[in-house]
């Protein structure tokens, strides 16, 4: 075959023209040529990411929202109604900056961050993360007790933001209409009984720098997290539109709604005698002035005007969450066996001791993915090698069984 020309097959530049020339299969590139593709490439990359930003949330109606977090999340409706009429109100609002135009409408519909108060493990951030999948828009987690103010060791507020840019694939404009979801809001809670003369790191300047976030302001972001550093280049993110969902367990909060609650009861403003209050589950009765008494200041509690409860999960709930849901474990174990050839199946008797244990070590949902581990890690180390097994039903007597064999004291200790 007759040997190719060494030049450009692009420019038709000669070797000696060029600085580089790369060869490929039956052609040749010169330096110069690259750098002009790759300015192509990237100003056409550049190009659909904005009109990908163009593309519609997808805003379904709260109904629609409703019944999309169903498949993901067992119980807890008040909740799920709550977020779907907030996230819906808050996308609307995103959309409603062009119709005002047409409108002739000065009102300007507020953003309404949001608060969940509910036990750990009942659900609150696979919530706020099913949100986000439903709406496709960018979503991060950051957990309140490892902020710090300023300058002290630890994490910057501005470290959420960088991790929203990280999941938005640094697309700034989708970046400003994602969702953070601030965990554990309660561990920063102001302490009236702070012994500590020094200021109070973990405290109130938290709630402050918070604040910042939460009311919209224009925040630099060093893009790769971490600390900020005189060198870093920073990206500036509006966090106008960003919707932010707190959660907290504010462990203790039920004895000072059921002070309040009682106060109201004895006094004539008060509940509707009929009004039997439901002692078990206190967090219904929730009100923005329980958070100030658990110590979150006034000015974070108004950033935070939308306000739910998420209920314990009882033995029925637990149940369902190991069966029901899209992703749930059972369905997870059973997709995992099936690739092997085995059809697997539970026991309900099977079920109810792994939601007994569950209940047992007080690890709400969270801990049914544990206790289930334990008990079939043996059947997922032994099933693969084994051909002749085509089908295998957990008993109740194999779960107790591979449970009893388990070192679950760190388990007790969580
Ligand atoms: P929280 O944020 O309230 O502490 P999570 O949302 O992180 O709890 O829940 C932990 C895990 O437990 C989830 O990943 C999910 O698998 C399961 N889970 C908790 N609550 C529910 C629920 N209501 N429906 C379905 N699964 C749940």
């Amino acid at each position: 075959m007759e040997k190719l020309k060494e030049k450009c097959s692009f420019c038709g530049r000669s070797k000696k023209e060029t600085a580089i020339l790369i060869a490929g299969l039956d052609a040749f590139i010169c330096d110069a040529c690259v750098s002009q593709a790759y300015q192509i490439v990237s100003e056409e990359l550049a190009e659909r990411k904005i009109t990908d930003n163009k593309l519609e949330i997808n805003l379904l109606k709260p109904m629609d929202i409703k019944a999309h977090l169903d498949e993901y999340v067992i119980g807890q409706d008040e909740a799920k109604r709550v977020l779907s009429v907030a996230v819906y109100n808050h996308y609307k609002r995103l959309t409603q900056k062009n119709l005002k135009k047409e409108m002739d409408d000065d009102t300007e519909i507020e953003k309404s961050n949001i608060i969940l108060v509910g036990e750990t493990g009942t659900g609150k951030t696979l919530l706020a993360k099913s949100i986000s999948r439903v709406l496709n828009v960018p979503f991060c987690i950051a957990d309140a007790t490892v902020l710090t103010e300023a300058g002290y060791v630890g994490e910057d507020v501005e470290s959420i933001l960088a991790r929203l840019l990280q999941a938005a694939d640094y697309n700034v404009d989708a970046a400003q209409r994602g969702i953070v979801f601030i965990d554990e809001v309660d561990k920063i809670a102001r302490k009236s009984d702070n012994p500590s003369i020094t200021r109070d790191v973990s405290g109130e300047g938290v709630q402050q720098g918070l604040l910042k976030l939460l009311e919209g302001s224009v925040v630099n972001v060093p893009p790769q997290g971490g600390r900020k550093h005189p060198e870093q280049k920073m990206v500036a993110i509006d966090t106008k539109n960003i919707l932010f969902i707190c959660g907290g367990a504010f462990d203790g909060i039920d004895k000072k709604i059921a002070r309040r609650v009682q106060s109201q009861t004895i006094g004539y403003t008060a509940y509707d005698s009929n009004d039997i209050v439901d002692k078990e589950n206190l967090l219904k009765y929730i009100t923005p002035q329980d958070l100030k008494s658990f110590g979150l200041i006034p000015e974070l509690i108004g950033r935070l005007p939308v306000l739910s409860h998420l209920d314990p999960l009882d033995s029925s709930a637990l149940k369902r969450i190991l069966t029901e849901p899209k992703n749930a474990l059972i369905k997870q174990y059973q997709k995992l066996f099936q690739i092997d050839n085995v059809s697997l199946s539970f026991d309900e008797k099977a079920l109810d001791f792994i939601v007994s244990k569950a209940i047992e070590f007080k690890l709400g949902a969270r801990g049914l993915r544990s206790i289930c581990e334990g008990i079939m890690t043996d059947l997922m180390f032994e099933l693969p090698s084994d051909s002749k097994t085509k089908e295998y039903v957990v008993s109740a007597d194999y779960a107790k069984e591979k449970f009893d064999k388990l070192k679950l004291s760190h388990l007790k200790a969580a």
